[in-house]
């Protein structure tokens, strides 16, 4: 008898012929998130699962899942799936990195230019019937071309991001718990600060992390008061890598110049302070949605849960590689 994968909610089309060929498939062809009772009671029965960033796949979740044999999550961050627990079940968790790095990377040079640029609140302005003629310092923002930028994580996105940055003659910092590769180092002209020194130079700082405990809350007062008073923070990495209360007070105090951000701490809720804020560009977590790439994310994450399941096939992306040893 095939195997039973769980879908747990609406995905790209492409992704279901792919799972039905080697398991049965129980696919919620919903955007509603299953509540932990209901997601419980369907893992019950399922020996794989293709989950998404809003599923809590938590050690309660795994423990009510004695089949589970893989986890695949649609998306590079896998920061809703407690891999300790699912690696001590000897449960295999797969992720989809690399197919939505550019239009990340896109979407994080687009948030760079909209802040800089003040594009949210000029079209704001336009909408409102505010604008009565051409005045010399209306809307004016700031520069990017010969600006630094500081780059917090140098992994596939922040080196997307400094490729774009090299393009707009911006000056590149990075900071990363290892050194980069010096022929990377040399092709994007990047050089290695520790984070407050970054913070310190930079006129942009831009978020490449994933969500870990050493990565929670790593901007924070501290880091916000090492800024430029000018300098945006831009954060297409996850919400609770930025302390959110500390950075709404540092905008409303002028500590920085402004934010542009795609995730937030308590995602879908956004701080009402934040929302009142004019030199603040905000985005409903869409850093990879190109219909393209989100197909093909779907299809690498049924793609990965079909190997696990059918063993015709090594999984491309396992975040635990040492359950497969
Ligand atoms: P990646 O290739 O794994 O890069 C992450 C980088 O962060 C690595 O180079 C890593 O380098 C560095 N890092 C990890 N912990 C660190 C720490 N404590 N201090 C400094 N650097 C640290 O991942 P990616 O594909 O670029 O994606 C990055 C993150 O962006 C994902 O985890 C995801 O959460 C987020 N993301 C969001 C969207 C969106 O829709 N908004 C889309 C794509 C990705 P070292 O290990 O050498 O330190």
């Amino acid at each position: 008898m095939k195997p039973r994968a769980l879908v747990t909610r609406h995905v790209y089309p492409a992704a279901i012929p792919i799972l039905q060929e080697h398991c049965v498939v129980d696919y919620q062809d919903s955007y509603e998130v299953l509540s932990e009772p209901r997601l419980m009671r369907k893992l019950a029965l399922a020996e794989g699962v293709v989950c998404q960033l809003t599923d809590p796949i938590s050690r309660a979740v795994i423990e009510a899942a004695p089949k589970l044999k893989v986890i695949s999550q649609v998306a590079v961050g896998y920061d809703n799936i407690d891999v300790t627990a699912a690696t001590e079940r000897g449960i295999v968790v797969t992720n989809t990195p690399g197919v939505l790095t550019e239009a990340t990377a896109d979407m994080t040079f687009a948030l760079l230019l909209a802040a800089a640029r003040k594009l949210p609140a000029a079209e704001r302005y336009l909408r409102a019937g505010k604008w009565q003629r051409w005045d010399v310092d209306l809307l004016c923002g700031g520069d990017v071309h010969g600006q630094t930028i500081g780059i917090v994580g140098l992994g596939r996105v922040g080196q997307a991001v400094a490729r774009r940055a090299r393009g707009f003659g911006m000056r590149v910092l990075y900071t990363a718990r290892h050194e980069a590769e010096h022929a990377l180092e040399e092709e994007l002209q990047a050089t290695r600060l520790p984070l407050d020194t970054l913070l310190a130079e930079s006129d942009y700082v831009s978020l490449h992390v994933p969500l870990t405990d050493e990565t929670h809350h790593m901007i924070s007062v501290p880091q916000l008061c090492a800024m430029r008073s000018h300098a945006i923070l831009i954060n297409t990495a996850r919400g609770p890598v930025i302390d959110e209360r500390a950075l709404v007070a540092a905008l409303e105090e002028g500590l920085i110049g402004g934010a542009a951000l795609d995730v937030f701490e308590h995602e879908p809720t956004i701080p009402p302070a934040l929302l009142e804020l004019d030199n603040v560009v905000l985005l409903p977590h869409i850093g990879s949605a190109v219909s393209s790439v989100r197909s093909l994310m779907c299809a690498l994450a049924a793609r990965d849960c079909a190997a696990v399941l059918g063993g015709h096939e090594p999984p491309s992306h396992v975040v635990n590689p040492e359950v497969l040893r």
